[in-house]
């Protein structure tokens, strides 16, 4: 038997180009622009369009783990294949088309957290998605990554037709001067932020309690910890079902393969561990299509429980509905 090695492999390679008839190429420019991002599936008779804004770099350092060695973070990551510094944020938005109603979970950075993000109006327009048609914004939690696409940078609703709904625990917390004063520096950035998103169309936001069904066939769930008022979402629709994971984990490379951290933007670390697990657990038992906001795009797929934690499966791509 002959061993292939690189250097046979590539004189083979050289000798048959050389044998190969010279032909005249057409120009082929290339674009230098990404390719949409959207991804198109069904739950039941609703149809969902996963729309990717894009990715954010994360800045880290040996503080962003609260209950690990940093030691133990860098060889997470190099599993990963992450660089140590950063932590690789993509953010993917949900359009659920229940037939009557355009309903949009999240709304992305609107451009204004990094210029690797901010594609979601280029990816609702490639969809085919007026952003006027869009009735109802449910958010799952107040950081900036999730509200910032209500506005653009000059302040004008993004979906001006959209009712704004948003968890009533999330409000009460974020909305409390008291909080806002006692917070950090960096989190009083993240209380000026929502202030300056929700200031002027309070009147138009509309609370809700967690547990409720916002709209037929959506069911939002309490899910504390990340934030206080951190909700997730389970869509129903025929005998088909799927979860909207929020940002019960962050990339799951990183989280899912270790539950038990506590993140540094995890308002109560105990509590996000707590609840992971539980709608890990519930996931991975039930096999169930979950979608995950910081998940690789198209953020959608199945959880299975390992030794140690948990891995996720991404769907495969299709392309008939
Ligand atoms: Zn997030």
């Amino acid at each position: 038997m002959s061993k292939v090695t690189r250097r046979n492999l590539l004189g083979t390679a050289i000798a048959g180009l050389a044998a190969a008839p010279v032909c005249a190429r057409a120009e082929a420019p290339t674009a230098n622009t990404a390719a949409p991002g959207i991804y198109r599936y069904k739950i039941g008779s609703y149809e969902l369009t996963a729309l990717y804004d894009g990715i954010w770099y994360r800045p880290i350092n040996a503080e962003f783990i609260r209950n690990a060695p940093f030691a133990e973070v860098e060889q997470a990551l190099d599993a990963a294949f992450m660089p140590h510094d950063r932590l690789a944020t993509p953010f993917t938005t949900l359009i659920v088309n229940t037939g009557k109603r355009l309903i949009l979970l999240d709304t992305g950075t609107g451009g204004q957290i990094a210029p690797s993000a901010g594609a979601l109006q280029v990816n609702l327009a490639a969809a085919g998605i007026d952003p006027k048609e869009v009735d109802t914004i449910v958010i799952s939690h107040f950081h900036p990554d999730h509200i910032n696409g209500i506005k653009d940078k000059d302040n004008a609703l993004i979906f001006p037709r959209a009712e704004v709904m948003v968890p009533g625990p999330e409000w009460a917390y974020w909305m409390d001067d008291g909080n806002r004063n006692a917070a950090t520096a960096d989190l009083k950035a993240v209380f000026l932020n929502q202030r300056r998103i929700f200031a002027d169309i309070a009147k138009q936001v509309t609370q809700f309690e967690p547990g409720k069904e916002v709209a037929p066939g959506i069911v939002t769930i309490p899910a504390a910890g990340h934030t206080p008022g951190h909700t997730v979402f389970a869509v129903h629709s025929g005998d088909q079902s799927l979860l909207v994971l929020s940002d019960t984990a962050q990339h799951p490379a990183v989280f899912a393969r270790h539950p038990d951290w506590q993140a540094s933007f995890d308002i109560d670390g105990a509590a996000a561990v707590a609840t992971r697990k539980k709608l890990f657990d519930r996931a991975a038992a039930d096999r169930m299509l979950v979608t995950g906001y910081h998940f690789p795009f198209p953020a959608c797929g199945h959880l299975i429980k390992t030794a140690t934690g948990y891995e996720h499966v991404p769907v495969e791509w299709q392309t008939t509905l």
